[in-house]
């Protein structure tokens, strides 16, 4: 058994709910905890056959608020997966705390069941747009929280914070940085804020209150400088690490390697399939406790789509995409992408290097378009070259003949292996 999985665990419980979330969290659900635990529990016996061909290496329990679950729940819920899967000793395991919403008790109660990396959703270090955001916390919360867990233990810490704030100033945001690098976290995570629809800050998406487009990008590119001369290197569009820290977890996702999720609305990818449990919290727990099925969605990823996903995913960080690798996963060629990668080159968007393309800090600012584009240029490459008067025929690389083909491992960078085809 060589095979590596994560494990996400979806806790969908917070104690009120924030004016820009659109995650799948309930407030006001407490009484459902108890039957929830149980029927987590319950789930993760029964993959018990499915999870037996892996060994876990990162696990990670996001919400929601976990640390508003408690300590016990979560180590209970741990404690499962330790008996019905393969945990690595060394593993990761994340869990997703609220600042002021833990004691230190539970803190080294969550140290001694195993659980080594938080990542603390400090969001801002200014008490008035905390308010603004519906969060409950107020930055000293934030600076106790990660005392008590530096005191409980814990020596991976992520901080999260958002930027593009209601009235939020280029000032305001480099002071925001400045006390969140001397809180002297391992890893901080930097999102822009988006203001979605069915959230409550929705009705302020037109005000001018909130920084324009100009004005967000500003703030990115100021952090990205700054969290560098902190010691912090960009390793994704939204993630900054001292050297090592790097979320292991996350990198699962954007590398294209497996994960099994559990609880409602939980995604999981394994064995080229992806799918989702259904995003109701009672309907998960009656089906989980009747034994009938939660999935929701699920979908065979074809070669075409998991070639995507390679281009999609490895773009949003610094490992890039390299031809060499694509073709000889894919058996595909790049040459349309290419043509604008060398565009965005000129433009100071990507850089190629080491054999290798990624994108600049200015690329990964506008990476939801320049991802876009790119995924284009390969539909029109596939496109072009599955005509067959454009086909060169009995060309040992022929583009049409290409989906037939064998999977096998391929060993990439860091001596990880994905699934990849090769002649038959
Ligand atoms: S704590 Fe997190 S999951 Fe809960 S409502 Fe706020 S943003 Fe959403």
């Amino acid at each position: 058994m060589d095979k590596h999985v994560g494990i996400y665990i979806h806790i969908p419980f917070c104690a009120s709910k924030c004016a820009y979330c659109n995650f799948y969290s309930l407030a006001g659900a407490d009484k459902l905890i108890p039957a929830y635990n149980s029927a987590v529990i319950k789930h993760i016996g029964e993959y018990s056959a499915q999870l037996d061909g892996y060994l876990i290496d990162t696990v990670y329990f996001g919400g929601g608020t976990p640390s508003h679950y408690g300590a016990g729940r979560l180590a209970s819920i741990f404690n499962a997966l330790k008996k019905h899967g393969h945990v690595l000793l060394d593993s990761e395991v994340t869990v997703e705390i609220n600042p002021g919403g833990i004691t230190k008790e539970d803190l080294i109660k969550l140290r001694h069941a195993g659980f080594n990396r938080l990542s603390i959703g400090v969001q801002s270090t200014n008490d008035t747009m905390l308010k603004s955001l519906g969060r409950t916390h107020t930055f000293s919360d934030a600076q106790d929280t990660v005392n008590n867990a530096r005191s409980a233990g814990f020596d991976n810490i992520s901080v999260d914070i958002i930027y593009g704030l209601p009235s939020q100033d280029k000032d305001s945001w480099a002071e925001t940085i400045a006390k969140t690098t001397a809180l002297k976290a391992e890893h901080i995570s930097c999102y822009g804020l988006k203001i979605e629809r069915g959230t409550q800050l929705y009705v302020f998406k037109d005000s001018p209150f909130l920084p324009d487009d100009d004005a967000q990008a500003d703030m990115y590119l100021y952090a990205v400088e700054m969290l560098a001369g902190f010691g912090y290197k960009q390793y994704e569009v939204s993630n900054f690490a001292r050297r090592g820290f790097e979320s292991k977890h996350n990198m699962k996702y954007w590398l294209g390697d497996e994960y099994i999720g559990f609880g409602p609305g939980a995604h999981s990818y394994v064995g080229h399939c992806r799918y989702s449990f259904i995003e109701d919290i009672e309907q998960y727990i009656e089906r989980v406790n009747m034994g009938q099925v939660v999935v929701e969605y699920s979908e065979e990823m074809s070669d075409f789509e998991n070639a995507g996903e390679y281009l999609m995913l490895r773009l949003r960080t610094i490992h890039g995409i390299s031809e060499d690798e694509y073709y000889h996963i894919y058996r595909l060629k790049m040459d349309f992408v290419l043509e604008l990668l060398r565009k965005y080159e000129a433009n100071g968007w990507a850089l190629f290097k080491d054999g290798r393309w990624r994108f600049t800090p200015k690329g990964f600012m506008l990476s939801n378009t320049l991802i876009g584009e790119v995924l284009d240029a390969q539909t029109r490459q596939r496109t072009q070259i599955s005509k067959p008067w454009q086909t060169t025929l009995g060309r040992e690389d022929a583009q049409m003949t290409l989906f037939d083909r064998k999977p096998v491992a391929a060993e990439l960078f860091g001596g990880r292996k994905l699934v990849g085809r090769i002649d038959t």
